[in-house]
């Protein structure tokens, strides 16, 4: 049976998705395995799991989706999902959607995220990384026009679900609120120190390659652009998004994604208007955010698709019978 598109549509996003145990890196925030199966097995029960290919058709009035409809979607173009998603889905006969960041996957580029994730997966205490940052901050304040750091205290220091404050801040500072400059550099010796020092094995071992890509491309997942650098592009001015956009464009010919079903996936789920006029300018189809709910105007949020994110899901998924609510989302 199907109906029109009334039904409110359930975005899962996934990031990592790893036997967390077995890696070096247990601490990195990320889905088990075990955890995985369970989800998948949920989601099929009480949902629709359809593909991307089917969301375009309906959103273009081309098809009609079923009750209860779920698309499950994969950022930053891991090896997890090549080695663990892939044949998972491979098997129940589901569809994934994957968005690889181009200079990852093509380039062997760790994105700073990740080198922040990661160090922050080390053993290092955090407080030893808030006050190598705000040592950084005070000896080169005039070389960058810095703020004093009760201005970065203030606004930063705030703290989520997932994480504790100085964590948070951390991330914060590194990712976003000092000059990219600056970050890059800290980052960069913040990874060496307490990671790798061989950044090309270890991307190699972080993200899928292009003939990965392919692999799963050809066995029916979807591959989406996840811009070529993995940019807040709502921060950037419009030539620079434009930019980033077109060159994301080589990873969907390298893994062969035909334009007719072209999607991408905002880096850190920003955006602006631009960013959304650029994506209609080239062809995309849809877009994806990370705003945390339920999609209930599709036809109408096809350029800022908002999702759940997988940690928002109940961490026992079989033994709640409760279906994913906004509520559940908290
Ligand atoms: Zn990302």
């Amino acid at each position: 049976m199907s109906v029109p598109l009334q039904p409110k549509l359930t975005i899962v996003m996934y990031h990592y998705v790893r036997p967390l145990a077995l890696t070096r890196f247990p601490k990195i925030k990320g889905l088990d395995l075990a955890l995985f199966d369970e989800q998948l097995a949920y989601l099929q029960k009480h949902y629709s799991l359809i593909s991307m290919e089917e969301l375009i058709d309906a959103i273009e009035g081309a098809g009609r989706l079923p009750p209860r409809p779920a698309l499950l979607t994969f950022d930053d173009g891991y090896t997890d999902h090549y080695e663990h998603v892939f044949p998972r889905l491979a098997e129940r006969r589901l569809q994934g959607s994957f968005f690889p960041v181009a200079c990852s996957a093509l380039d062997r580029q760790i994105l700073d995220a990740n080198k922040i994730q990661f160090t922050l997966a080390s053993d290092v205490d955090p407080d030893r990384l808030v006050a190598f940052i705000e040592d950084a901050c005070r000896d080169r304040a005039a070389e960058f026009g810095l703020h004093d750091i009760a201005h970065y205290r203030e606004k930063f220091w705030v703290g989520n679900f997932l994480d504790p404050p100085n964590v948070d801040y951390v991330k914060l500072m590194l990712q976003h609120a000092l000059p990219m400059k600056l970050r890059a550099e800290l980052v960069d010796q913040l990874f060496r120190r307490y990671v790798a020092s061989d950044e090309v094995s270890f991307a190699d071992e972080l993200y899928a390659s292009a003939d990965q890509l392919r692999a799963m491309r050809n066995g029916g997942m979807h591959i989406g652009s996840h811009g070529d650098l993995h940019l807040w592009l709502g921060t950037i001015p419009a030539p620079e998004q434009y930019a980033d956009i077109d060159r994301s464009l080589r990873l969907l010919d390298a893994v062969g994604m035909p334009p007719r079903y072209r999607t991408i996936c905002y880096p850190y789920g920003s955006y602006d208007a631009h960013t959304i006029e650029a994506v209609a300018a080239r062809g995309f189809k849809l877009a994806l955010t990370t705003e945390v709910a339920l999609a209930d105007r599709i036809a109408a949020q096809r350029f800022a698709l908002p999702r759940l994110d997988t940690n928002h899901l109940p961490k026992d998924a079989l033994a709640s019978p409760n279906e994913w609510t906004i509520a559940a989302a908290g």
